[in-house]
């Protein structure tokens, strides 16, 4: 899954982007407010961690353009005092979530997870299709019961095929939730990437849990 964070401080940002993607999240850092929204319009991000104190337009502001756009997608904003003017104001302006700094990284992404599954309409921190597992706490796969070892790239396309089962999932799709804003779209890495997925999770088994979908993408079912 894919996760905006704006945020101006390039200490707190670049901490936050390697304990993500560490966790196998994407992640897109915009350095203020203005290059945050433009992000966040060009592309569907599945969270976005969001600093309330940013030069020019401040995370409030954001935050309201977003959802005057009926952009939905969940956001967890960042404040820098225990303020309770500053958490209502922002809980009003649109945000889902908040957490004062300094935060211990823990409940950073805790609160992560709740919200992506709220979003997803998920209680259960385990996905399952068929006789396939993926633990989102522990990031364990398995299938059959026999663990499946993947690369922080190979999990995020598991999940997000997982997330959307029994549905067409796109390359765009692929490539807008799995990949960031790096991502060189002209590149065969989605293919390249599936087959590496496909070896290790239906390889050994008889019944094929990822199909394509000519001229479509592909589709993770029974
Ligand atoms: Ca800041």
């Amino acid at each position: 899954m894919r996760i905006l964070v704006i945020e101006d401080e390039k200490k707190i940002a670049s901490f936050i982007k390697r304990g993500l993607t560490e966790q196998n999240y994407t992640v897109d850092v915009a350095g203020d407010g203005e290059d945050g929204l433009y992000l966040a319009e060009i592309n569907p991000y599945d969270l976005i961690v969001l600093d309330i104190m940013l030069p020019g337009k401040d995370g409030f502001a954001v935050c309201q353009t977003l959802r005057r756009q009926n952009i939905t997608t969940p956001i967890l904003m960042l404040t820098a005092r225990d303020d309770l003017r500053d958490k209502v104001f922002g809980l009003d302006s649109g945000a889902d979530d908040y957490l004062t700094k300094p935060f211990a990284f823990a409940e950073f992404l805790a609160r992560v997870r709740v919200l992506l599954r709220r979003h997803g309409g998920n209680k259960s921190t385990t996905l399952r299709v068929a006789d396939l597992e993926l633990d989102q706490l522990t990031h364990q796969v398995s299938r059959a019961g026999k663990s499946i070892d993947l690369t922080p790239t190979e999990y995020a396309l598991l999940e997000y095929l997982m997330l959307n089962h029994g549905q067409v999932v796109t390359r765009t799709m692929l490539s807008e939730h799995v990949w960031n804003q790096d991502f060189d779209s002209f590149s065969n890495v989605i293919n390249v990437y599936v087959n590496y997925v496909r070896k290790k999770v239906d390889a050994d088994f008889d019944v094929k849990l990822i199909h394509s979908v000519r001229g479509a993408g592909y589709m993770l079912k029974e």
